[in-house]
């Protein structure tokens, strides 16, 4: 069969005539449909896999139909034919993890894409209780998204949101747009921040209530004011742009960059004295949570500034390099708790498959273009590669 085969390092081909698997026991044959490829994918191929293994097919966001049935397979509504997103983290079930209900730390997981062979390819195998059925109204094209979904609800929900707060989402990528639509479908409201005005349009679109560019705009002393008056009911044309555009006032001039804002826990205040100085920050209440998902390696400590005193900064975004000038006497004073959410947990895959087919999440515009396999490397994974950042997803797959 067809493949695109990561063998490691700066080592991905297209292989014609890769075998095609059989289903074990309790698996299934899938016929693959599409699979998207993510940052994490261009990662492993420039980077090389996590861990020690083998050559392996890519795509752990995938979807296909069903082939045939392994020995003993009886899932509810899984049978030849059906169409299914996969969820792609196997976990042991034994585990301390997972004996405790947390099944996304389990320390023997297998991942449809990582340590398995995964979606780039015609065909693929895997557990009939790790795939889960397609609405009707849902088409193949949509089902690898229920994964930077499934990425977004498990972060919604490990930020502990209530109805009426008010979030930012930092980096309006694919998983940041999927971040603020679940935030809205939960009841929040968000600014959603992005140096790209583009993916600043997008979420206006998909129901941000304001968007900011920290190219051009002073995130640090925007946003307090921005969510204070949110949370007062107060206009807020006085703060934004008309649309997309320039600001409405005129002035584009750069202040502060995501990487240079007003950091007062990475560069503030140096004793405890100070830490009680009030700032500009002070003077407003900031967002309640601020959900970090653009992996850069400043914006986790630009969430945990930006959030409000006692909020929650979340961190999604995966980044390699660390940041330790974190001022904890900043933190202490506010009381900020910040968390890190990593994948999804149980049942954060079927919520994402709820919430595009219901039209909570609307993933349509995330999708960039639809590449058949043989042309997956070329139109795929190089376009990724260019410096213009104009894709979210690229479907790869022959539908
Ligand atoms: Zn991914
Ligand atoms: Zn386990």
């Amino acid at each position: 069969m067809q493949a695109i085969v990561l063998h490691g390092k700066n080592d991905l081909r297209f292989d014609p005539e890769y075998p095609t698997p059989t289903p074990k026991a309790g698996e299934v044959l899938l016929r693959l449909t599409y699979s998207s490829i993510c940052q994490t994918d261009i990662e492993m191929w420039q980077h090389g896999m996590f861990g020690d293994r083998g050559a392996r097919v890519l795509g752990h966001e995938a979807a296909g139909v069903v082939e045939e049935l392994g020995e003993g397979v009886n899932v509810p509504g899984i049978e030849v034919g059906t169409r299914v997103a996969v969820e792609n983290v196997r976990t042991c079930g034994q585990c301390f993890f997972c004996r405790k209900g947390t099944s996304q730390l389990c320390e023997n997981g297998r991942n449809f894409g990582f340590s398995d062979d995964g979606g780039l390819a015609e065909y693929g195998v895997w557990p009939a209780e790790l795939v889960i059925p397609l609405p009707d109204n849902m088409p193949n094209e949509e089902a690898p998204l229920a994964e930077p979904t499934s990425v977004a609800v498990h972060a919604v929900e490990n930020a502990n949101v209530t109805v009426g707060e008010t979030a930012a989402v930092v980096g309006c990528g694919v998983v940041g747009l999927c971040t603020l639509q679940v935030l809205k479908a939960a009841g929040l409201k968000v600014v959603a921040i992005d140096p790209r005005e583009q993916s600043l349009k997008i979420a206006h679109e998909l129901g941000a209530d304001a968007v900011l560019n920290p190219t051009t705009e002073d995130i640090a002393s925007l946003l307090p004011q921005i969510a204070d008056a949110i949370r007062n009911g107060r206009d807020l044309s006085p703060f934004l742009r008309e649309g997309a555009g320039g600001r409405v006032d005129g002035s584009s001039e750069p202040s502060h960059s995501m990487t240079s804002a007003t950091n007062e826990i990475a560069a503030g205040p140096k004793s405890s004295d100070d830490a009680r100085a009030k700032t500009d920050f002070d003077n407003y209440i900031g967002p309640d949570v601020v959900i970090e998902t653009a992996g850069a390696p400043s914006t986790g400590v630009d969430a945990a500034n930006w959030v409000r005193r006692g909020g929650r900064a979340v961190i999604v975004g995966f980044s390699h390099q660390s940041q330790d000038d974190i001022n904890f006497g900043r933190l202490h004073q506010g009381e900020k708790t910040i968390l890190a959410s990593s994948a999804t947990s149980t049942g954060g895959y079927q919520k994402a498959v709820n919430l595009i087919a219901s039209g909570a999440v609307n993933v349509k515009p995330l999708i960039s273009a639809l590449v058949p396999l043989d042309k997956g490397i070329e139109d795929g994974f190089e376009r990724m590669l260019r410096p213009e950042k104009d894709v979210y997803r690229i479907l790869v797959g022959n539908g």
